[in-house]
């Protein structure tokens, strides 16, 4: 009897430490034959990994990564700096006015439809995507991928999801991420993915929790490091053609309560704001109108801008040029724009330790990283800062995809990182 005990124990902790998830396939073709002899790549996001953690907390895995291969000073997003547009961003090659995803929450009025990171029958309608994902575009040229999540993953875009792709589950621990990734890693060549995301939200929800200052945050790190440095332990004595590419998609700022500021304080203002859809708080506020015209839009912007201290609206097609956040009907008919480190509101709210979301070109709080090694990166190479849209077709080229649509990136500022 007690042998029996002993070998269930054995038995469930080693089920246990093996633990994959249960996986969608979309598709059950086979990798075409061109692709078989095609490198593979492992795109790994850090959620909220500021550029300057590295050599801010010190981890040991990532600190000789980014030593060892390739990497950039920093990583730019794209506007706004929130998650979704930028993991967008980095998988379509678009600013976020051209990916559709124009913000993690936000309305689109030619579908009459709104957008949030927590409605997941949002994120899957197909009709929100507007640009061509990386995996969409393997897939049409007989490649397999996978996304161990990924925003948009889960829509239909283009007629294509990744051959093998799951729902998001914010809890799933990372030993089953990593062991699903393996899996895939170890499948016969003809069913294995040349293309894989891993996703991690540890170091945002600390840095939103406790501000990127925080021991909390600095833990998070450390804690990704070590799942990262496992995953690649493991992924090695497969000896495959494998690059790791490891991103982030926007940085942190640590907060102030005090700098706070709510939109329209008078009457008459708060009167006018009754005929607009509000969305968004703290960095970006959008402001639809419903019934009213043009000129009352006008009108009501500038109202606000007159007592604006920390914040400044914008008439749809006005925003500053250099955010490349215009033309894009889902962008309200007028936005208000927060200065760095301050948080807006139409109504009283209350803020987190550290947040996300203002311009990227003010100073470097909002900035990400970079960095890649493997058989096609040059080795202990650094580069100055790049923008995320010119990843894109920088995997492309490893992969040998070829790009015959338009994209907002240029494979020249990334060129630089790869091995001719
Ligand atoms: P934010 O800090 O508000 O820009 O968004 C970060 C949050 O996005 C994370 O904490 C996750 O909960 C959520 N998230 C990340 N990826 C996904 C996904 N694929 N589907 C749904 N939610 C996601
Ligand atoms: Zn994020
Ligand atoms: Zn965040």
């Amino acid at each position: 009897m007690k042998k029996l005990i002993i070998i269930l124990i054995l038995f469930s902790i080693v089920s246990c430490a093996t633990k994959t998830s249960k996986y969608l396939t979309s598709n059950d073709t086979n990798n075409s034959k061109q692709t078989e002899d095609k490198p593979y790549v492992l795109l790994i996001s850090i959620d909220g990994y500021r550029w300057d953690y590295t050599e801010k907390y010190s981890p040991k895995f990532l600190t000789n990564f980014m030593k060892t291969g390739s990497s950039v000073k920093s990583l730019r997003p794209s506007y706004p700096t929130k998650t979704f547009p930028n993991h967008l961003s980095i998988i379509t090659g678009r600013y976020p006015m051209n990916h559709g995803i124009i913000g993690n929450r936000f309305y689109a009025p030619s579908i009459d439809r709104s957008y949030s990171l927590r409605d997941r029958s949002a994120i899957e309608d197909t009709r929100f995507y507007t640009a061509k994902p990386l995996w969409v575009l393997a897939e049409e040229q007989g490649m397999k991928t996978a996304t161990y999540f990924w925003p948009g993953s889960e829509a239909k875009i283009d007629g294509s999801f990744p051959s093998y792709y799951l729902k998001y589950n914010h809890g799933t621990p990372h030993d089953e991420r990593i062991n699903t990734v393996l899996k895939w890693f170890k499948m016969p060549k003809e069913k294995r993915p040349h293309f894989a995301t891993l996703y991690f939200h540890d170091v945002d929800s600390a840095g939103h929790n406790y501000g990127p200052n925080a021991s909390e945050t600095e833990a998070a790190v450390h804690k990704v490091d070590k799942s990262i440095e496992r995953l690649v332990h493991e992924l090695n004595k497969l000896n495959l053609p494998l690059n790791i590419v490891i991103v982030s998609d926007h940085g942190m700022a640590e907060l102030d309560e005090k700098n706070v500021e709510l939109i329209g304080k008078s009457k008459k203002v708060k009167t006018n704001l009754e005929s607009f859809k509000i969305v968004g708080k703290g960095p970006l506020v959008h402001f639809y109108r419903s019934n009213s015209s043009f000129k009352y839009v006008t009108r009501t912007m500038n109202l606000i801008n007159k007592n604006a201290k920390h914040f400044k609206c914008y008439k749809k097609n006005k925003t500053p040029k250099y955010l490349n956040f215009r033309k894009n009907k889902r962008i309200g008919d007028f936005v208000c724009i927060a200065d760095r480190g301050w948080s807006i509101s139409h109504e009283p709210k209350s803020i987190p330790k550290g947040n996300h979301g203002w311009s990227q070109f003010e100073g470097t709080d909002m900035h990400s990283i970079l960095y890649a090694k493997g058989p096609n990166f040059k080795s202990a190479f650094k580069q100055g800062t790049v923008n995320n849209i010119d990843i894109y077709p920088m995997l492309a080229k490893i992969l040998d995809l070829k790009i015959e649509h338009e994209i907002d990136g240029k494979i020249k500022n990334t060129m630089p990182l790869i091995k001719e």
